[in-house]
Formats: C-alpha cells, sequence, structure tokens
C-alpha cells in the first residue's frame, strides 16, 4: 500500500509514515532499513547520536532506490550546538550515510541551557540556503522554544518532531504548530511498544476493525495529521506498521483514543535535557 504524502511548509513533499531505528546497532539497521525499504517505506529516520548513519546509508546506497523517491531525516546531537560546530557535524552525518544532501534535518533537543539553539538554526538555514537539506526543523521543542526560534530566525521550522502517542497526545503543541504551518511528527508513535498496546480502548478499536493495536494505534495518528516514524526490527511488524491505509476509524474510535490522553511522557523531559 503507497503512502500519502505531506507538504511542508516550504513545498517538499514527507511521506506520512517512515520508519525509525533509534536503538538499532550500525550493524543491524543496515538489514533493518533493507527491511524496510522492501516493505515499501521510504522515508528514514536516524540521529547522529543514534550511530547507525552509516549502517543505513548501506541499505539506501544498495536499495537501488532513485534518492529522490527516498526522504532521510537526521539529527543535531545536544554537544554540538553552535553555528560553527552544526556546519562541521552536519558535514559528518553528510559523510556517514553518504548523501549529498538530507531531506530533513532536526536539531534533536532545545537543550535550554546552553541557550545554543537560535544560532544552531542560523546554521540550519544556511545549510538549507546551500541545498545540503531540502527542509529545517526542530526536535523536543516545547511552546517557549518555539517562540524564541520563531522570532529571532527568519525560517519556521518546517517541522517539530516530538513524543506524541495516546497517552500524551500534545495537544497544545498540536495547536501551536497548525497555526504556524510546522508539522507535526510523533515519536515514539506507538509508546514505545509498552502498555499502550494493551489499553482495553486500544485493543477493542483493532478487534472492531479486525486489525493489531499497532495498526490502530497508527491509523489513530496519521488521521489526527501526524507523521508517524514507528521503529521494529522484526519484518513481520516492519510489514504490519505500513500495512495501515486500506481502513479507517470512525468518529467514535476517535472518540475513545481522545479518552486515553494522560499527559504521560515516557521520554525526557526537554526543559531540562541536554544543558
Ligand atoms: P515506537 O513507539 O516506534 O515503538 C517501538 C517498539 O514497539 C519496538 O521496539 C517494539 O518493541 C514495539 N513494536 C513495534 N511494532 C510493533 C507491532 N507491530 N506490534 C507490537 N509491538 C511493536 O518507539 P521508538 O522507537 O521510541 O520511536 C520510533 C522512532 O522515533 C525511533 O526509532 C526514532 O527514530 C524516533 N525517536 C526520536 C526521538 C527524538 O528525541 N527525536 C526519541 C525517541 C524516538
Amino acid at each position: 500500500s503507497k503512502v500519502p504524502s505531506l507538504t511542508l511548509n516550504n513545498g517538499v513533499e514527507m511521506p506520512q509514515l517512515g520508519f525509525g531505528v533509534w536503538q538499532v546497532p550500525d550493524d543491524e539497521a543496515t538489514t533493518a532499513v533493507s527491511t524496510a525499504l522492501e516493505a515499501g517505506y521510504r522515508s528514514i529516520d536516524t540521529a547522529a547520536i543514534y550511530g547507525n548513519e552509516e549502517g543505513t546509508g548501506r541499505a539506501l546506497a544498495s536499495s537501488g532506490i532513485a534518492r529522490d523517491e527516498l526522504f532521510v531525516t537526521t539529527k543535531l546531537w545536544n554537544d554540538k550546538q553552535g553555528y560553527d560546530s552544526t556546519l562541521r557535524a552536519f558535514d559528518e552525518s553528510l559523510g556517514k550515510l553518504g548523501l549529498d544532501y538530507v531531506d530533513l534535518y532536526l536539531i534533536h533537543w532545545p537543550a535550554p541551557g546552553q541557550n545554543a539553539y537560535v544560532d544552531t538554526f542560523k546554521a540550519f538555514e544556511k545549510i538549507l540556503a546551500d541545498g545540503r537539506a531540502r527542509a529545517i526543523g526542530v526536535s523536543n521543542f516545547l511552546p517557549e522554544h518555539l517562540k524564541t526560534l520563531l522570532a529571532e530566525t527568519s525560517v519556521v521550522p518546517a517541522v517539530n518532531q516530538i513524543e506524541l502517542h495516546p497517552q500524551l497526545q500534545q495537544g497544545e503543541l498540536r495547536a501551536l504548530h497548525q497555526e504556524h504551518g510546522i508539522a507535526t511528527e510523533a515519536w515514539s508513535p506507538l509508546g514505545q511498544g509498552k502498555g499502550l498496546l494493551e489499553v482495553p480502548t486500544v485493543l477493542a478499536v483493532a478487534r472492531k476493525h479486525g486489525r493489531t493495536p499497532a495498526q490502530a494505534v497508527l491509523r489513530w495518528h496519521l488521521q489526527l495529521g501526524n507523521v508517524v516514524i514507528p521503529k521494529s526490527v522484526t519484518p513481520s511488524r516492519i510489514a504490519e506498521n505500513i500495512d495501515v491505509f486500506d481502513f479507517e476509524l470512525d468518529a467514535d474510535d476517535l472518540a475513545a483514543f481522545a479518552a486515553l490522553d494522560e499527559g504521560k511522557r515516557l521520554g525526557l523531559d526537554p526543559a531540562v535535557f541536554g544543558a
């Protein structure tokens, strides 16, 4: 089944569903990304800190898929924030990926204690202007960080990649993103495969549609308009997670999911992390 795209605020098309590779060791990343590409994924989400840009790049190169059909995201790690260090870190990521450009480059965390994300984003603007990233954005930015960036830089980030799943629905950020034309990308969209996939509401909606809990959750994200990047190294799950474009949740299902929001963060707190 074909993955639909969203149009980012600079006109670039981004697949609404991609493949995340956090916690996949470099050697296993090649196999996992190859499996995902064979299953039909075209968007891959990596990061310098994941240590698997090389393994990811090898899978991209050996796939035989045309570069312009792929959508590759990587991210700048916290210890490289600042104008010059960002430019150097970007070169290093491109080299490891074996690419001339990435489709999306993200500031991984605002790391507000460093007070460097504005300068970092100015380096991102240079990378964008040089055509070495087709779009630039941020990750884990809270409303206050986004507002600072919007006030002090000229390019509106195309994406904010944030922790988002039915138990952390991020209403305030989603509204702010919509106001500014920023796409919402959900990390840990399956709640890291922990308790979420056993929540009775999720099981009931899945059963009603003859689908798995993971598929029901991914469908919820897609119908909200989120970009999703589920991760798995299991071939059957990799295939299952992209097989979500031939059914739809109805209003009752969406209302049931809305009631699951409990502000439950699985990951780190962006207000303090990366200082
Ligand atoms: P996820 O929500 O995608 O869950 C992945 C886990 O869920 C798997 O390891 C597996 O245990 C389970 N799973 C996957 N498919 C399943 C299925 N069909 N059925 C049952 N269980 C299944 O969690 P994630 O890996 O944390 O997030 C996805 C991606 O988001 C990451 O790989 C990474 O690319 C990105 N991410 C970004 C940040 C950031 O700070 N920007 C942080 C975390 C993750």
